[in-house]
């Protein structure tokens, strides 16, 4: 009999969207808050330009797309790894700087892919308690053990979408020890760089890394592209583990033209944003518990799980997929992507009829 490792052999598969819509219908997803709009014309022609380069290995050093990423963000210090979405990013993270001794801590309701990390790292996960699904700094900064080796902070957070102020994360630096390694999610970051808020400078402190990808306001979940700032040090235990050919030719070209067409992707941050205010006062105005949010999803609180699972049981019926979030603590919430306005409206309206108690 083959067997894997025990601490592996414990692990449930990583939980992903249920994507499979009854029999006959359309599905509509807003469950994976990809966006509501294709990605910039730009990055797709880019694309299918770079497709009769295929026999070729990509760029492992992702070179034209370190210089526009660095141009665009006026990035001076530190280095720039790119990964197969920041996902692969977070799984080196958490195998190169922890393990059997170590623990990773994050806070209540993070993004659960944190938790699934540290578990692939056979390393302990520690959790810390919110308030009102907003990150507490001192709740983090309580539970640091002597064996943490890296926290996790998604700002904004998935699933909550809320952030924290940069001099909250700065009060957070400075009161964790210097050993502990900072990983800061911008998974949203586009979504708020307009507050003027950006943390690259941290980097500048050798124990913190600022982490941003193209899945979300870039629309390109399905290119795989993430990436993130780095210091030296730790970008050159980073490039051990990392799979040297993780980006894709075609998706690094997509990228570079992604972010040579920035005024495509502020102008779905706005959309997303006017949509997302439409729909959290629609539904609050229903009777909703919505968190105000700073990205491109809504968390609707429930009174009981169970509330939680018959909106989503009757919405799924309509083909209509939100995301329950027991993964992160949250078993009575459910999580909307802002998605296409037709889609969104259409979920929208499920919901205020469902709080009447109708029958969908
Ligand atoms: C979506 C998301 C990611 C994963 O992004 P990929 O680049 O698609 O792997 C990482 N962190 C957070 C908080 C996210 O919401």
């Amino acid at each position: 009999m083959i067997n894997a490792l025990p601490h592996i052999i414990q692990m449930s598969p990583y939980a992903l969207a249920d994507m499979t819509a009854p029999a006959g219908m359309d599905l509509i997803s807003l469950s994976q808050n990809e966006s509501l709009r294709p990605p910039s014309p730009h990055a797709i022609k880019a694309a299918a330009e770079g497709l009769a380069d295929g026999a070729v290995y990509p760029d492992p050093d992702w070179t034209r797309l370190r210089v526009a990423l660095g141009e665009i963000h006026g990035i001076g210090s530190g280095e720039i790894l790119c990964g197969n979405g920041s996902l692969d990013l977070i799984g080196c993270l958490a195998r190169a700087f922890s393990g059997p001794e170590k623990s990773i801590l994050a806070s209540r309701h993070a993004y659960p892919f944190f938790a699934t990390a540290a578990l692939i790292a056979n390393a302990r996960f520690d959790t810390s308690p919110e308030k009102n699904c907003t990150v507490c700094v001192d709740g983090l900064l309580h539970a640091v053990q002597p064996d943490t080796a890296i926290v996790f902070l998604a700002n904004p957070g998935n699933p909550t979408g809320t952030r924290l102020s940069k001099a909250e994360i700065e009060r957070l630096r400075a009161g964790l020890r210097a050993d502990i390694l900072l990983v800061i999610d911008e998974a949203y970051g586009e979504f708020t760089d307009h507050l003027g808020e950006r943390c690259w400078e941290m980097v500048g402190m050798q124990n913190c890394i600022v982490l941003r990808t193209f899945s979300k306001a870039y629309a390109m979940a399905g290119y795989r592209v993430g990436w993130g700032l780095f210091p030296e040090r730790v970008a050159n235990e980073m490039r051990k583990v990392m799979n040297p050919n993780n980006v894709t030719h075609v998706a690094q070209l997509a990228a570079v033209a992604a972010v040579s067409d920035q005024t495509y992707m502020k102008e779905t941050c706005q959309m997303t944003a006017a949509l997302r205010e439409q729909t959290s006062q629609t539904l609050t105005q229903a009777g909703f518990d919505v968190i105000p949010s700073v990205t491109n999803f809504l968390l609707i609180r429930f009174e009981m799980p169970e509330n939680a699972r018959d909106a989503d049981t009757a919405l799924r019926a309509k083909g209509v997929f939100l995301r329950r979030q027991q993964g992160a603590g949250l078993p009575n919430a459910l999580r909307m992507t802002i998605g296409p306005e037709p889609d969104t409206i259409k979920a929208t309206e499920y919901l205020c009829r469902w709080m009447k108690g109708a029958i969908l």
